[in-house]
């Protein structure tokens, strides 16, 4: 079974999908591996570093596409490559579905058997395979270090001869993957750290990491089965901006991450709020992509909005590009193992198994996701 991994075309992405430790894993199963030439190139991989572990290298990529089972890739596929594909063939990478229903459209006439990661099952088992985890984890960090550039100030309390320095405070805005990370990274580096997620489940795990849950009551908020946050009322939102507004005044840093499955991100941070901070401050809307927690915010850009710094820089990840392809790498590899038949050494793909009931969202020529279909007829 032939797997093949494609360079990514996205202007300004330095990820990869697959990285040589991960082939070296598809290989000993007993998978034929062909990568693009260059593919790790961003990532200071050379093709000689692939071919080391058993990788074939070919400059072809057309020839690529339509050879392979299994294609990885990191981002969604261009329109014009899709017909290139075998009827059949597996792809797997991010496909951002809710917002590309011309792509699904297309890969299902196609008859691609197209894999979104985002619709992995937040589930035990399926863990290890969970991009959204492993890349927001790092977002979370990264959007610190933009921080912590940007501040003009410095995040741990000093006890000095010239003085004491007071910590810095940041508010994070969703504990979920990346607030808890973000929560993390600013406590080690000594900050005094609030934070509010709608769901109050996450209390405890941010007391747990040394932080102070901000509590406001929006009455009945709750979350879905897969453990994603519902989307508030206009009014619990009002309610949410009210009891935030004291928290993100006092804040040196305020850092978004709220995001609602399928949905737009919800604008909680609005004018009146950043105008109540210190200038010099920052915010960084980790959901700018996704239309943005922060009022004024701009993808890939840093404005000054009522003298504080919004930094809305996309795919946070990517300034780690090493670290978050070696993740994400590994996380395409243990999906692919955990379907793998070592006996008759190709990959099954099951579709009465949960995580594939979950994540395949075309097959056959049909659309075969579930809650795609509720989602987008609706
Ligand atoms: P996400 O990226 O969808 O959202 C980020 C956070 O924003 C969430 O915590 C959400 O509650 C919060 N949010 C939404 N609207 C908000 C608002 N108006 N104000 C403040 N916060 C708001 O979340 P995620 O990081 O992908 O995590 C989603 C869930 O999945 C969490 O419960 C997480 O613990 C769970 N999870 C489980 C596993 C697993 O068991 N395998 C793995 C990863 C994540």
């Amino acid at each position: 079974m032939k797997i093949v991994a494609i360079k990514e075309t996205h202007k300004g992405e330095t990820r990869v999908p697959l990285v040589p430790q991960t082939v070296d894993k598809l290989v000993k199963l007993g998978a034929e591996v062909e990568i693009e030439s260059t593919l790790g190139a961003t990532c200071l991989y050379e093709d000689g570093d692939y071919e080391k572990v058993g990788a074939k290298v070919n400059k072809n990529r057309v020839d690529l596409l339509k050879s392979a089972d299994i294609v990885l890739r990191l981002r969604k596929p261009p329109m014009e490559e899709i017909e290139l594909m075998k009827k059949g063939c597996i792809h797997i990478s991010y496909l951002d579905p809710f917002n590309e229903t011309e792509l699904l459209d297309k890969l299902k006439t196609c008859a691609i058997s197209a894999v979104s990661l985002e619709m992995l099952p937040r589930t035990t088992i399926a863990q290890k395979m969970d991009v959204l985890s492993s890349q927001a984890n790092l977002g979370g960090y990264v959007a610190v270090v933009l921080a912590v550039d940007q501040l003009d100030k410095i995040f741990p309390m000093m006890t000095t001869p010239a003085g004491t320095i007071k910590p810095a405070r940041v508010f994070i805005i969703g504990v979920g993957v990346a607030g808890l990370q973000a929560i993390a990274t600013a406590r080690r580096l000594g900050a005094r750290v609030e934070a509010f997620d709608t769901r109050p489940v996450v209390e405890e795990q941010v007391k747990s990491l040394g932080a102070k849950f901000v509590k406001i009551d929006l009455g009945e908020t709750g979350q879905t089965k897969d453990g994603y946050a519902k989307q508030l009322t206009s009014e619990q939102l009002e309610k949410q901006k009210e009891g935030m507004a004291k928290a993100c005044a006092m804040a040196d840093v305020v850092i978004t991450t709220a995001q609602l499955f399928g949905r737009p991100a919800p604008r909680i941070v609005d004018r009146g709020m950043i105008a109540q901070m210190q200038p010099g401050s920052a915010i960084v809307d980790m959901a700018v992509e996704t239309g943005g927690n922060v009022e004024g915010s701009e993808v890939d850009t840093i404005v000054e909005i009522e003298g504080v710094h919004v930094i809305g820089m996309g795919n946070l990840p990517g300034r780690v590009a090493i670290t978050a392809s070696q993740m994400y790498s590994s996380n395409l590899g243990n999906f692919v193992e955990h379907f793998w038949d070592k006996e008759e050494k190709k990959f099954t793909l099951d579709l009465e198994d949960e995580i594939i009931k979950g994540a395949l969202m075309t097959h056959d020529g049909e659309i075969f996701s579930e809650t795609y279909k509720s989602i987008v007829n609706k």
